[in-house]
């Protein structure tokens, strides 16, 4: 791990978070649009005569098959990467990762560097590495190029600026551009769009190492897949003399055949698209002959945590495509944001990953920042199980002992009663007669105001009262009239 968590302080972020009135416009805006583009990617994917279920099974054993000899894959991906003329280095961490790259732009006099979206430059820590090494990091996806101006980490895992209205990034443009602030709609995002074109041109000519992410590597051909929808992942991958191809050693897939299986997939899950506007398959180095492409090509593939979780209970989450179609349909990530997570990934995925790879006792509250409702699993296309992933992680903060006295006393306690049938029905009986003393009458029915053992939840909200009888009481008496 490397890049600063600050995800033990989910809870303080998301008070703020549910505060922050424009962020919370910006939100309440983009989600419609995230599910709207899935659900239209998913009807594309039956117009195609292809069954999510049967596609989705596909590729979880595409994933899992490679998970299983993740060791030999990486072999294979390196002889025939390296026999296409890249050079394959590896690193145990994001810092390890972040001092390997500055070296190698040390060795190469590299002044500048154009970066393309990836997830584990975040988790490397590796624009702050460059910065002190006196390299200039350029993000040129234009979200990217957004939360760089901003000085934040990106919110989203696909779309980094989602928090951001216009007005906001028109402040950011106008002064990092030197120019007055105008008034801005949504009509003039393309103008915006190209005002930012124009600036990074300048960088894109002058810098001489690039640095892209890889949605997958190829075993077979030892070649980084790229899928984006910004004509800059081409630009940073080969214009400058060098390019560095940073990401994670899980991003393996065996052949050609099986990406194209995930590409049915990843832009349907991410942006309901068919396919993205970019799909590049960069292989090697620039050869005899070739009018493009960098003089040199440097995969560094890093664990970060990932090798320990093989043949694990948390296995699962390697099969993981980055399409961000989990926090897209998350209830808790559209409520706050990706922000409150306090690190690299956000959501429900955010949640399973941060602990495993920064710690369970660093990211304590993540686990439980979910409502259990299963929607982050049900449009998984590469099958995680996230709600299961994630009371395992509860589970494993019991077992550590990393929860609250009360909190493990009460589950102790309702274990045993779980196991005590009697006992049990006995307690709810009279939980449920007290339930419906304590409420109060209002217009809209009976309702608990404050409930002193709930403080936190009824903060918020009123707690509805029942009607004084347990479920089971109620059953029987309906058995028996
Ligand atoms: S966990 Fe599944 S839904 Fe979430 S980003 Fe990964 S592949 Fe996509």
């Amino acid at each position: 791990m490397s890049g600063a968590s600050q995800a033990m302080h989910f809870k303080a972020r998301a008070g703020d978070k549910l505060a922050d009135r424009i962020l919370q416009g910006a939100l309440k805006k983009a989600q419609p649009l995230f599910t709207a583009k899935r659900r239209k990617g998913m009807a594309s994917l039956a117009a195609d005569g292809l069954d999510f279920a049967a596609m989705r099974a596909a590729a979880q054993a595409i994933r899992q098959r490679v998970l299983d000899d993740l060791d030999v894959w990486l072999e294979i991906f390196e002889a025939r990467a390296v026999a296409a003329g890249a050079e394959v280095l590896w690193a145990r961490d994001g810092a390890e990762a972040a001092r390997l790259i500055v070296e190698l732009a040390q060795r190469e006099g590299v002044r500048t560097v154009t970066k393309s979206k990836s997830m584990l430059s975040e988790e490397a820590g590796l624009n702050a590495a460059l910065t002190a090494a006196g390299i200039r990091p350029v993000e040129t996806d234009l979200g990217e190029y957004i939360v760089q101006l901003a000085q934040e980490p990106p919110s989203h895992i696909i779309a980094p600026a989602v928090h951001k209205t216009i007005a906001q990034v028109e402040a950011l443009f106008a002064e990092a551009h030197g120019r007055p602030q105008l008034a801005r709609t949504s009509a003039d995002i393309p103008k915006m769009a190209d005002e930012a074109r124009q600036v990074l041109r300048r960088d894109f000519l002058a810098a001489d190492m690039g640095i892209s992410g890889a949605n997958f590597l190829i075993a077979e051909t030892g070649s980084a897949a790229l899928v984006t929808n910004e004509g800059n992942g081409r630009m940073v991958t080969t214009l400058p003399r060098l390019h560095v191809v940073l990401t994670g050693i899980e991003k393996i897939v065996p052949t050609l055949e099986d990406f194209a299986t995930l590409m049915r997939l990843l832009p349907r899950s991410a942006t309901g698209q068919d396919i993205s506007n970019y799909v590049s398959l960069l292989t090697g180095s620039r050869r005899d002959g070739d009018l493009d492409g960098p003089q040199k090509t440097v995969f560094v593939l890093v664990d970060n945590g990932r090798a320990g979780l093989l043949g694990g209970a948390f296995e699962p989450m390697l099969r993981c495509i980055r399409c961000g179609a989990c926090m897209n349909h998350c209830p808790v990530y559209f409520a706050l944001g990706g922000h409150a997570y306090g690190w690299v990934y956000p959501g429900p995925m955010g949640s399973v990953l941060t602990p495993l790879y920064t710690g369970l006792e660093n990211a304590l509250d993540l686990p439980h920042a979910s409502t259990g409702c299963n929607q982050c699993g049900s449009v998984c296309p590469v099958g995680i199980p996230l709600p299961d992933l994630l009371h395992g992680l509860r589970e494993a903060q019991n077992a550590r002992g990393l929860r609250p006295p009360g909190e493990r006393l009460t589950m102790r306690l309702w274990g045993w009663l779980a196991r005590h049938p009697r006992s049990y029905r006995l307690l709810i009986r009279l939980a449920a007669r007290y339930l419906h003393w304590l409420g109060d009458d209002d217009a809209a029915g009976r309702r608990i105001r404050i409930f002193g053992l709930a403080p936190a939840w009824t903060a918020g909200r009123d707690l509805p009262v029942g009607p004084g009888r347990s479920f089971f009481e109620q059953y029987a008496a309906r058995k028996r009239d």
